[in-house]
């Protein structure tokens, strides 16, 4: 393993690109500060505790963030795991500073607790993240490092991390247009969520796809031969495999079938303006035989996350059925496309385009905000695989209950309590009057209408109420009200 100095002297290397040279020297102060303040901790994986921090710092800096966000990166774990404190971190670094630690320590503290508790921990990431999302940002790095040292846990602990990451932070990542992010997150999760599928993919990768790859380097070498003479004055053209979790779920919706995938590899071209994307498609299409009806044109028609590029499927010349993916963008849309938000604190965009950058930053986060709070676009958004058939709903006071799909407000009220159930007489979902079989959706906020004189639930629920439990609460209620009927029968 490399030690600390040669670890800590590849990230000020990787910083060095990037960062002023006062600059540097905070960093390599907050270095000094939280190897001072972790020394003597070692790591389930044997190692001194400060890798994990500089791990955290390491992935950051080669997003090239803001050195302020390196230097929390370094401190994230020193108020939660040592004896020095928040205040002498603020005396030291500064009020910003603390105040990002501090973000952290407070993510830190939220536990999962299973699905009922996933809303609930959604929302605590987002309050986070409203106050300063490059907390989240610090957030995503701690967790990508503790995945990347996860064979040290226990197998029970390394699942439940694993699933943490494809549940809530590899959904939080997309959303925020962190692509990268979202792929690295997802791969290391990948292997030890699902073991088993993760060999097959790796297995297929190297006997099916794999062998793909040279003609694509070929093909990628006449590109630039074809650009060159067109004249055209690109930034960077290169090679792309796709990452191993998304490609699994590709093939899932493939039937497995390997054939039927058309961009285990993009060449994916830069340049400078959008004029030369649509010319440089042309000479693409001019050179190779384009796939039918494979072309998209997300420039004009960006996706609804703003991803922006065009894409095109090629036959690769010479290669039977071979065929490969042509992605053409701007520098701007490539750095978009790949660290989404996080692009806004990337040292690439300098002066006046930077603030730019953090206005319109300001505008996507009101806008998050705004969904947040009416929850159900959002909810609607994070579709994920376990809560395909559940909803949530919301009571009055904020809390989450988690119901099966269809369920009525009388399912609602048995699930918040027996009582509430038997006394419910009218519901009232987002402030309008509903009927008790009405079917609820994701973000509805349930209020039941009680009277309590009422003792018993009514027979009829039974024929329209979704979940077991409402419907044996009510059957044992009813139980309950022919035995006292009986009695005052006697
Ligand atoms: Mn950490």
């Amino acid at each position: 393993m490399e030690s600390i100095d040669v670890k800590f002297n590849k990230l000020i290397a990787t910083l060095a690109l990037y960062l002023e040279q006062e600059e540097l020297e905070k960093v390599r102060q907050a270095f000094v500060f939280a190897a001072e303040a972790h020394r003597g901790q070692v790591r389930k994986s044997g190692e001194e505790y400060i890798y994990h921090p500089l791990g955290a710092a390491q992935i950051l800096a080669e997003m090239q963030l803001d050195y302020k966000i390196i230097i929390s990166a370094l401190l994230h774990d020193v108020p939660e795991d040592t004896s020095r404190t928040l205040e002498e971190i603020e005396l030291e670094f500064g009020s910003e500073i603390s105040t990002m630690v501090e973000g952290i320590t407070k993510l830190a503290n939220i536990k999962y607790r299973g699905i009922e508790r996933y809303i609930e921990n959604l929302r605590k990431m987002f309050l986070a993240m409203a106050s300063d999302l490059r907390v989240i940002l610090i957030k995503f790095a701690d967790r990508l490092h503790n995945l990347r040292t996860l064979y040290a846990l226990p197998e029970e602990k390394q699942l439940r991390i694993a699933q943490e990451v494809l549940e809530i932070y590899a959904p939080i990542a997309s959303r925020l247009g962190m692509f990268e992010m979202k792929s690295m997150l997802e791969d290391e999760a990948f292997k030890y969520v699902n073991r088993k599928e993760y060999n097959w993919v790796i297995g297929l990768i190297e006997s099916d796809f794999k062998p793909r790859l040279p003609s694509v380097e070929k093909t990628t070498l006449a590109m630039k031969k074809i650009l060159d003479d067109g004249g055209i004055n690109y930034l960077d053209i290169r090679m792309r495999t796709k990452q191993t979790y998304s490609l699994y779920k590709k093939l899932l919706r493939y039937d497995r079938n390997t054939s039927r995938i058309h961009d285990f590899t993009a060449v994916r071209i830069i340049v400078q303006t959008v004029p030369e994307c649509y010319q440089v498609l042309g000479l693409v299409h001019n050179n190779f035989v384009p796939m039918k009806g494979k072309f998209k044109d997300y420039i004009s028609q960006p996706k609804p996350n703003d991803y922006q590029s065009l894409h095109t499927t090629v036959f690769a010349p010479g290669e039977e059925g071979r065929t490969f993916e042509v992605q053409i963008r701007t520098m701007e849309m490539d750095q978009e496309a790949e660290f989404g938000i996080a692009a806004h604190w990337n040292y690439k965009e300098k002066g006046s385009q930077k603030i730019n950058k953090n206005l319109k930053w300001i505008q996507e986060l009101t806008k998050w905000t705004q969904e947040f709070v009416e929850n159900q676009k959002f909810l609607e958004s994070l579709k994920l695989d376990v809560f395909n058939d559940r909803i949530f709903v919301f009571t009055p006071k904020g809390d989450v209950i988690e119901l099966p799909e269809d369920s009525t407000p009388v399912d609602f009220a048995f699930h918040v309590h027996s009582e509430l159930g038997n006394q419910c007489v009218r519901a009232m979902i987002n402030n309008q009057i509903a009927q008790l079989d009405a079917k609820l959706k994701s973000g509805d906020v349930v209020e039941i209408i009680r009277d309590k004189n009422r003792k018993f639930p009514n027979p009829d629920w039974l024929k329209f109420c979704k979940t077991s439990v409402a419907k044996s609460r009510i059957k044992s209620s009813l139980k309950d009200r022919s035995l006292v009927e009986r009695f005052l029968k006697r």
